[in-house]
């Protein structure tokens, strides 16, 4: 980080022990942060955030302090105007503090890490540096841009929403099985904006009903296309379990694939399985009706779910596609590589074809190889890249293997 940049960069240590903050401040100093604040409590840091004058940039904060702890400061902090990026500090053991960093984080908030007591040089520069990879990186772009359903409407007229295709394969033979459809905003202003940015504001919206319509006829004609240029796969379409209440969609998608001269047995329909048993009865009737037409059904981000042992039971899936949370990194995640096996078991005594998604280096190759899964998806095979660019990616990839 340039040195004029961490000379104005205001940290605020809030620990609970007068000593633990002035060892962090002259650490801080060491590595060039002048601008150091402190307080001694939850309550105090709040009121330091909240008067936002001076504005903080950084706080590092401990877990454990009477009064209001490190996790209760994070849920009130999480609801003013400016969040400050969050490095968590403590004796506490490591499943705790990483838990404390997923809460945070699923409050909005960015977390640099954790540091686990007592602070070195080493420890803060490691953080520092994760701070100005943020700040120079594209992706720490507002994480939420202010898209309405009106704007997604306006996109869908405008032909704005196209998809992006990510290669699946087999991880024995390294043959291409098929590519998951993923959409994408191009946005004249924003440029090409990620599902992230617009899926959950489209479910809130029901927006989402008319984007998925697209999303299945761009999907279906790409097959075709793709069919009649001697390049025959599967295509994978995200279905959101928020459509699975209309029972006219089986007939419609069926009907759109006849017309597209498409066979349902080359698409696969991937349900989030959180929000699969809204209502049942209907839900159900839906998935049955897809599944007699001949359509693949895959539950999507396994293990990441609140049923999923219950919708596996009583749901006709072909395919389990384990989330990338448990794939990437459980070569040295214990935790991830039990979740891992132990869902890539059940998947396998199901009959269920079984893909681990978000692969990205060798490693996570060789583990899911030795676990016996069935298909890898993730950028260590290829990102997702645009329609054009598959034939010529699907070439290079059998030429190699
Ligand atoms: P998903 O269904 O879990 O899709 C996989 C996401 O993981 C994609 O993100 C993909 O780019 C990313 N990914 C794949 N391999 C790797 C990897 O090795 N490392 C990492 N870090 N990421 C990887 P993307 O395209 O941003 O999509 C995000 C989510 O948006 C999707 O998650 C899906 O839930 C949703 N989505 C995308 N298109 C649609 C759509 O047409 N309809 C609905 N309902 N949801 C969609
Ligand atoms: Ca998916
Ligand atoms: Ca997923």
């Amino acid at each position: 980080m340039i040195d004029d940049s961490l000379q104005r960069l205001r940290v605020l240590v809030v620990d609970d022990k007068a000593f633990v903050r002035t060892m962090t401040g002259r650490i801080l100093q060491s590595v060039g942060i002048a601008n150091v604040s402190y307080a001694a409590d939850g309550r105090e840091a709040l009121e330091f955030l909240k008067r936002d004058d001076p504005r903080v940039g950084l706080v590092l904060c401990d877990l454990m302090m009477p009064d209001m702890d490190g996790v209760e400061l994070v849920r009130h902090a999480a609801e003013l105007p400016h969040k400050p990026p969050f490095i968590f500090v403590s004796g506490a053991n490591a499943a705790l503090l990483g838990t404390a960093a997923d809460m945070a984080r699923a409050r909005g908030l960015l977390v640099l890490g954790a540091i686990e007591k007592p602070v070195s040089v080493e420890s803060v520069r490691a953080m520092l540096a994760k701070l100005e990879d943020v700040r120079t990186s594209p992706k720490s772009a507002p994480r939420t841009l202010p898209l309405t359903a009106a704007d997604l409407t306006r996109a869908l007229d405008r032909d704005q929403i196209i998809l992006h295709y990510q290669p699946k394969v087999d991880l024995r033979t390294a043959r291409i099985e098929g590519f998951e459809s993923l959409a994408r905003w191009q946005h004249p202003e924003h440029g090409l904006v990620p599902p992230g940015q617009f899926i959950a504001m489209a479910e809130e919206s029901g927006t989402i009903e008319p984007l998925t319509d697209r999303v299945l006829s761009l999907a279906l004609r790409q097959c075709a296309a793709w069919n009649a240029a001697g390049l025959s796969t599967k295509i994978s379409i995200n279905i959101s379990a928020h459509l699975l209440v209309d029972l006219r969609m089986p007939d419609r998608i069926a009907r759109e694939a006849a017309q597209n001269k498409v066979d349902p047995k080359q698409i696969v329909l991937e349900i989030t399985e959180s929000g699969v048993f809204r209502d049942a009865a209907d839900t159900l009737d839906i998935l049955a009706r897809l599944h007699m037409k001949g359509f693949a059904l895959s539950i999507d981000d396994f293990g990441t779910g609140f049923s999923s042992m219950e919708q596996l039971r009583r749901v006709p899936f072909g395919e389990l596609k384990i989330d990338r949370a448990f794939v990437n990194g459980a070569a040295q995640n214990q935790k991830a590589r039990a979740i891992l096996q132990s869902s890539a078991s059940l998947g396998k005594s199901l009959g269920l074809s079984v893909v681990a998604e978000g692969a990205e280096t060798q490693e996570d190759w060789d583990l899911l190889a030795a676990l016996g899964l069935d298909l890898v998806q993730g950028y260590f095979v290829s990102k997702p890249m645009p329609a054009e660019a598959v034939p010529g990616w699907s070439k290079g990839w059998d030429d190699a293997h």
